[in-house]
């Protein structure tokens, strides 16, 4: 493979390319679970943040709770029980919630975006966690309240079967091009103890195997800087991927929530975070190592400032962006550039 006219492929770009105009995801938090967490909502993985992800719109509410009164930031968080709302309780409340969630969405990114296009995105906890007949149900149904071209699950390796990938496929049958975000994290089986994956790096291998042979379109996610892991296992982790070709991969800098058990290790002073600058460096190199046609979806987190607990100073999206681009060109730096088969093509 030759080097690419672009830097990196962006998931704007991958849009822009798709779509010709401007395309948004409209996230949705649909009352699924994890069966990584315990029935009260406890343990799960050392960094799982209660209240789940957020959308962008529902943040402002939490943002204002959290800045009033005095009692404790994750109290206030979970008065606002802006998902608890929706978990575990019956179906037509969850299809009420689901669809306040996608009207409020939309209005939102009108104002904001206008959008031309509407991605359907299935963001909080595991997408596929429950049976398949609850699965067609939630997603028939959101489905149906906008005219969506995409269904994004976000899921765990062990919530991938060969049943809810035959539902999946379904709706690319119907035009609806289906893409699931599979959570990883890291391809070190230590690091997945550590932080209580409850999976490892064999589990997501057989799942994203079994996406990929059904036609799938899958992005992983991934996080830097995982407790006990530095430069070496962060590279290994990317050459397993990247092994894999995999469409897309969404890079996460290491962000601890308060509240969470990591976060108390944190406080112990059992672990460091990496800095913005250290994450450019892992950025760049793991982008260089990646095929040139993975899209790369994200490149930080974004958890608000107000539920983050470290790192308490970070580079702003846009400002990351824009280092790291400039940082790129510096360096004559590409996408694919210490890829294994364009390292050995030119050797
Ligand atoms: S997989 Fe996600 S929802 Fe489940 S415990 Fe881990 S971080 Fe939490």
């Amino acid at each position: 493979m030759e080097k690419q006219n672009r830097l990196f492929y962006s998931y704007s770009s991958y849009l822009k390319e798709k779509y010709g105009t401007s395309a948004y995801r409209v996230a949705v938090a649909a009352g699924f679970s994890c069966p990584n967490r315990n029935s009260d909502r406890t343990g799960g993985c050392t960094y799982c943040d209660e209240l789940g992800a957020m959308a962008v719109y529902q943040r402002g509410q939490e943002a204002d709770l959290a800045h009033s009164g005095n009692s404790p930031v994750i109290d206030k968080i979970k008065k606002l029980n802006l998902y608890s709302q929706s978990l575990d309780s019956d179906m037509a409340s969850r299809k009420s919630r689901i669809k306040e969630q996608v009207e409020n969405s939309i209005k939102f990114l009108k104002r904001r975006y206008d959008p031309e296009y509407l991605l359907l995105y299935f963001q909080a906890f595991s997408n596929t966690f429950a049976p398949v007949s609850e699965l067609k149900q939630i997603y028939d149904f959101s489905l149906a309240l906008a005219d969506f071209k995409e269904l994004i699950v976000s899921t765990r390796p062990d919530c991938i079967s060969k049943s809810n990938i035959k539902l999946l496929s379904s709706y690319q049958e119907k035009g609806i091009d289906v893409w699931v975000e599979l959570g990883l994290q890291t391809s070190n089986n230590r690091s997945l103890t550590r932080i209580n994956r409850g999976h490892s790096s064999s589990d997501f291998l057989k799942a994203y195997n079994l996406l990929k042979s059904n036609g799938i379109k899958t992005t992983v996610h991934l996080i830097f800087g995982l407790p006990g892991e530095g430069y070496n296992e962060i590279m290994e982790s990317i050459k397993f991927l990247a092994d894999l070709k995999p469409e897309g991969v969404k890079i996460h800098n290491l962000h601890i929530p308060i509240g969470t058990e990591m976060f108390s290790e944190y406080v112990m002073g059992e672990l460091i975070v990496p800095s913005g600058l250290r994450h450019l460096e892992y950025t760049i190199e793991a982008i260089e190592k990646l095929p040139p046609d993975t899209i790369i979806h994200r490149l930080t987190c974004d958890t608000p400032s107000h539920r983050l607990g470290a790192p308490r100073t970070f580079f702003k999206k846009g400002s990351f962006y824009n280092l790291l681009i400039k940082e790129m060109e510096l360096r004559g730096s590409w996408q694919g550039r210490l890829f294994a088969s364009n390292v050995k093509a030119s050797d």
